[in-house]
């Protein structure tokens, strides 16, 4: 077909997520370290009489083919911004979980936003099609830039961080998602509640340790060192997942963590042999829904050719 653009997205951990206390705005304060991984959606967009948005993949009936999907709310900001009409097909291919924990909806509001961008031939700034990217959602802008990056903000604002080599990790999707809003309001519970222990806003200081690993490339000095806030919410709210970590651990990963806001486990492998042994393991021990191998980091949002 003629006239399309397409963009590859990667799908998103974090390494380091740090929550701090609500702020007025309803965010939390995060000191958070991204890294992409091999996992992706590719959203095409072509102009058309209208506004419609297709979506490819197993997961497709848990995403909104509507105006609320992320990326047909990516194009109409994109449009408003360039002064034209968002009139474009979208079709997504979503390789991503949904409601994972790990950015799909983010990855395919990004996704929209570049190709939308090559589509229409606007000249636009990177750092104004990175404002539009905060405004659509607190990771579109890494979903755009990926690689590794320190977020601080609600996670909008971005560092990219030097890193060394590549780590190879096994992520195990769970066959029920997790709300991120929810998962916000359990970490907020729990810590009214357990208040007397915790020290004041301990998460959002800068993961310069894990930093330090990351650039050396050693991936046994990373491993001890992930960490996630988020972790003990989306265990209150899917205890299963206790299990989950604990079969990945017994399979020979190197740590074990939940990605971001949950239910996706992701484990830090020794190398891409090891990677493949763990996915193995997990995916016979049932105690997940999918299991996929992917590396990382890799690249943010960028344009592929289209057929
Ligand atoms: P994050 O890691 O950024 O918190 P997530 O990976 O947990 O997000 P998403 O996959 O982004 O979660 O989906 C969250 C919800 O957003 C879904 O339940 C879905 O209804 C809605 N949504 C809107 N647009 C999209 C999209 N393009 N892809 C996936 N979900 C979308």
């Amino acid at each position: 077909m003629m006239g399309g653009a397409t963009a590859r997205v990667p799908a998103k951990i974090n390494l380091h997520l740090g929550v701090g206390p609500l702020r007025d705005d309803g965010f939390h304060e995060l000191s958070t370290l991204y890294c992409a991984l091999s996992l992706y959606d590719d959203v095409t967009v072509r102009a058309a009489d209208e506004l419609s948005v297709t979506v490819h993949g197993e997961s497709r009936r848990q995403v909104p083919s509507d105006a609320t999907n992320l990326a047909a709310r990516a194009v109409v900001a994109l449009a408003a911004h360039a002064g034209t009409d968002p009139r474009v097909e979208i079709t997504i291919n979503k390789s991503i979980p949904v409601a994972g924990g790990m950015a799909g909806g983010s990855a395919d509001a990004a996704g929209a936003l570049v190709a939308a961008a090559r589509l229409w031939r606007l000249d636009i700034e990177r750092d104004e099609l990175l404002a539009i990217a905060a405004d659509l959602g607190s990771d579109v802008p890494f979903s755009v830039v990926g690689g590794a990056a320190l977020g601080t903000g609600r996670g909008e604002r971005l560092l990219p961080v030097l890193h060394r080599g590549e780590m190879h990790w096994v992520l195990a999707v769970a066959g029920t998602g997790l709300s991120t809003p929810d998962v916000y309001r359990e970490i907020d519970r729990l810590r009214a509640r357990d208040d007397a222990d915790r020290p004041a806003a301990a998460g959002v200081a800068r993961p310069d340790a894990l930093m330090q690993a990351l650039a050396s490339g050693d991936v046994h000095a990373v491993a001890p060192l992930l960490h996630n806030d988020l972790q003990p919410a989306a265990l209150s709210l899917q205890p299963m997942l206790r299990r989950t970590l604990r079969a990945g651990r017994e399979a020979g990963a190197l740590a074990g963590m939940v990605s971001g806001s949950g239910p996706t486990c992701a484990f830090l492998c020794a190398d891409a042999d090891a990677a493949v042994s763990v996915a193995a393991e997990l995916s016979g021990s049932g105690v997940a829904k999918a299991v996929r191998t992917a590396s990382g980091p890799v690249p943010g949002a960028r344009l592929v050719q289209n057929n």
